[in-house]
C-alpha cells in the first residue's frame, strides 16, 4: 500500500453502500460519476464501514458496477478494526499466536492475519482470546453470540468494526453490524471501541493511506457527515441511501455543504469544487 507521498492528487473520499450500490445493485450514474471525478484529476477512495467482504470482494462488487479500483482505493472498517488492534504492539505487527475471536466476516479475518493475529472463531480459559472482533455477518446466530459474549465477559478487549444500526438493501433496510454489537454488548456487559467511521482509527488509517482528502462524499449524516468532520473536511450527502428517500435519517439542518440526490447528480459539483479546473 502506498503511503502519503506516492500520490498528491486531491482525494475525494466516497463511501460505498447506499453511494455506489445498494445491497447488490449498482446505484445508475455511480460509475459515470466516479469517472467525472478522475477525469478533472481527482483521486477517489471508497471507505466502507461494511466489514464483511475481502478487499477482492469489494473490487469485484466495484468492477461489477463498472468502476475500477486497486487496492489501495479501499479502506474498510475491518482494516480500520484490526489496526486499532495492531498498534499496542511496535511493529504493528502482533507477537505470535496472539488469538482474536472474529464474530464477523471474511473481512475482517483476512485484515486480523494481515496483521499477523491469528483468527479464532472461539476462545477457551485454556486458549483465550486477546480480543473479540464483532463485525457484519449473515450467519450471525445464538452460537455465535454466545462464544462472543463469553470472550468478553473474559476480559479481551472488545472492538466492534462500526455501530451502523442498519444498511440499505437492494430491497430495504437490513439490520447493520450495530444491531449485532448490541447483542453482544448486552450479553457481554460491556461497551465496545469503535473502529470504523466516524471514529479516530478509522480517520488514523484514511489519514495515514491518503495525503490530501478533500471531502466525504456518504448516505448516512451521522457517519459519513460525523466522519467528514473529523476529517477536516466538507460533507456530500446523497440521497441515495438511507437519508433523504428511505428517511431513515433526516437531512440535517442546516444541511451539508453538498447534497445531491446520488453521485452522478453530485459528480459535476465536486468535480467543480475541487477539480483540475477549480485549481
Ligand atoms: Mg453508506
Amino acid at each position: 500500500m502506498s503511503g502519503p507521498g506516492a500520490d498528491n492528487r486531491p482525494v475525494v473520499c466516497c463511501d460505498l453502500d447506499g453511494v455506489v450500490w445498494r445491497g447488490e445493485t449498482p446505484i445508475e450514474g455511480a460509475a459515470a460519476g466516479v469517472e467525472q471525478l478522475r477525469g478533472a484529476g481527482l483521486r477517489v477512495a471508497f471507505l466502507t464501514n461494511n466489514s464483511s467482504g475481502r478487499v477482492r470482494d469489494n473490487l469485484e462488487r466495484l468492477a461489477a458496477a463498472g468502476v475500477t479500483a486497486s487496492p489501495d482505493d479501499l479502506v474498510t472498517s475491518a482494516q480500520a478494526a484490526a489496526a486499532l488492534l495492531a498498534a499496542e504492539y511496535p511493529s504493528g505487527r502482533a507477537a505470535p499466536d496472539t488469538r482474536v475471536l472474529a464474530c464477523a466476516g471474511p473481512g475482517v479475518v483476512e485484515a486480523l492475519l494481515g496483521h499477523g493475529f491469528e483468527p479464532v472463531e472461539s476462545s477457551t480459559s485454556e486458549l483465550p482470546a486477546t480480543a473479540v472482533v464483532v463485525g457484519w455477518h449473515r450467519t450471525f446466530d445464538f452460537e455465535r453470540l454466545r462464544r462472543a459474549a463469553d470472550g468478553v465477559r473474559s476480559g479481551a478487549r472488545f472492538v466492534a468494526t462500526n455501530l451502523d444500526p442498519t444498511y440499505p438493501g437492494t430491497d430495504g433496510l437490513l439490520p447493520g453490524a450495530g444491531a449485532l454489537v448490541a447483542a453482544v454488548a448486552t450479553a457481554g456487559g460491556r461497551r465496545p471501541e469503535v473502529a470504523g467511521k466516524p471514529e479516530p482509527a478509522m480517520a488514523a488509517l484514511v489519514r495515514a493511506r491518503y495525503e490530501n482528502p478533500v471531502v466525504m462524499i456518504g448516505d448516512r449524516p451521522s457517519t459519513d457527515g460525523a466522519f467528514a468532520v473529523a476529517l477536516g473536511v466538507p460533507f456530500a450527502l446523497v440521497l441515495s441511501g438511507v437519508a433523504g428517500t428511505a428517511g431513515e435519517e433526516p437531512v440535517p439542518d442546516p444541511p451539508p455543504a453538498f447534497v445531491a440526490r446520488d453521485l452522478g447528480e453530485l459528480a459535476p459539483k465536486l468535480a467543480g469544487a475541487f477539480g483540475r479546473a477549480s485549481q
